[in-house]
């Protein structure tokens, strides 16, 4: 028998330098491809935490953590951290100071995502096949929305390039459902969202949200609820202009001689002399994702996207990979490759057999 060291000294040397975990992953799902278990009709992405081995009474505020001060006597897992605080499912994910870091283990995020206590911990994110409930990709991020977001489409170009799968349908939660990854998904890849769209732009005041102002395509305009229009432009300026605002939108303003005669002004724009509406670059993605919302085929995926689910409760109840054993994002993402492989063969052993030919079964 080896000694217990030579396991530790070659997950941290030679098996990450080769990859080996991830290897081993993308051999499994080969099989499932083999066996007939993909169909690539739609995928189902979804990220679930997972607590990091990191105690909050250890942790410091975020505002007195350094990267620069960590640097001198750095353990391997802050060395890690380090190496990633460019990558966009890490350090460049958000610019936002934590709340508290963990000194030994600062890639953990510090979240109150499940509403009660808050804790360090990863995301785990998987890319499923909707038809067996294959995994096809996984990866391990800092567990904030815009790492989730950044992974699945990591993911969804990893598939494509290492199998040559792309999806006809793309299914997730609102999570996934700004214009801007809704515009990936759609001009990009060719991918139909199956995705509720993340739209802040409902008003609760009771007067009139963008949602009541009519667009209309052709004529790059807004037909208000008293059926007067709405145009980014109502005069020709010799130095023709963007009109894009800071915050990536086109204004469309009805007139002010609409707007004073108007009867429906108090429940549309009474603090303001005439009404705005911005609308996003990325508004038409959005539309495409709104149009499939409330289709037969999307009542469909919308059920098929529980196998993602089913799996992360699988993960944490029966593998019972509720918290990371291993520290750092390497630690992170060889414990999510073991745990999706070991999904994926399991998947494999149960529906195998009954593919088989019963001459080679008996
Ligand atoms: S207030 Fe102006 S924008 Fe609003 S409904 Fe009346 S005319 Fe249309």
């Amino acid at each position: 028998m080896p000694d217990h060291s030579s396991f530790s000294k070659n997950r941290h040397g030679r098996f990450r330098q080769s990859d080996i975990l991830r290897h081993l992953f993308e051999t499994v799902v080969e099989r499932c491809l083999v066996q007939g278990l993909v169909g690539a009709e739609g995928f189902a992405v979804d990220a679930s935490l997972i607590a990091a081995d990191a105690n909050k009474q250890r942790s410091v505020s975020g505002a007195e953590w350094s990267a620069q001060e960590a640097k001198e006597n750095a353990g391997r897992s802050v060395q890690e951290y380090l190496a990633v605080l460019d990558d966009a499912a890490f350090g460049a994910a958000s610019p936002v100071t934590p709340k508290f870091v963990s000194p030994s283990d600062p890639a953990a995020q510090w979240t109150g995502a499940h509403k009660g206590h808050a804790f360090f911990a990863y995301a785990t994110n998987y890319l499923i096949d909707t038809d067996h409930g294959v995994i096809l990709d996984v990866e391990a991020t800092r567990a904030i929305r815009q790492a989730e977001v950044g992974a699945s489409r990591t993911m969804i170009d990893r598939t494509e390039n290492r199998f040559g799968l792309k999806p006809g349908y793309l299914v997730a939660d609102s999570a996934y459902g700004s214009a801007d990854n809704l515009a990936w998904l759609v001009k990009e890849k060719e991918i139909a969202p199956h995705i509720p769209v993340f739209d802040k732009s409902n008003r609760t005041d009771g007067t009139f949200s963008r949602a009541n102002f009519n667009w209309d395509g052709e004529g790059d305009r807004y037909i208000c609820p008293a059926g007067k229009e709405l145009v980014q432009f109502r005069r020709t300026y010799a130095t023709p202009r963007s009109g894009i605002t800071s915050e990536g939108t086109r204004l469309y303003r009805a007139s002010k001689k609409d707007c004073d005669a108007c009867e429906l002004k108090q429940r549309c724009c009474p603090n303001a002399v005439a009404r705005k509406v911005p609308r996003d670059l990325n508004e038409d993605a959005r539309d495409v994702a709104r149009a499939i919302a409330g289709t037969p085929d999307y009542e469909r995926s919308r059920h098929r996207r529980k196998k993602v689910e089913m799996l992360f409760a699988h993960l944490k109840r029966i593998l019972r990979m509720a918290r990371l054993r291993l520290r750092g994002p390497c630690g992170a993402r060889d414990e999510s490759l073991l745990a999706a492989t070991a999904q994926n063969l399991r998947r494999l052993a149960k529906l195998r057999p009954s593919r088989l030919p019963a001459a080679m079964t008996a």
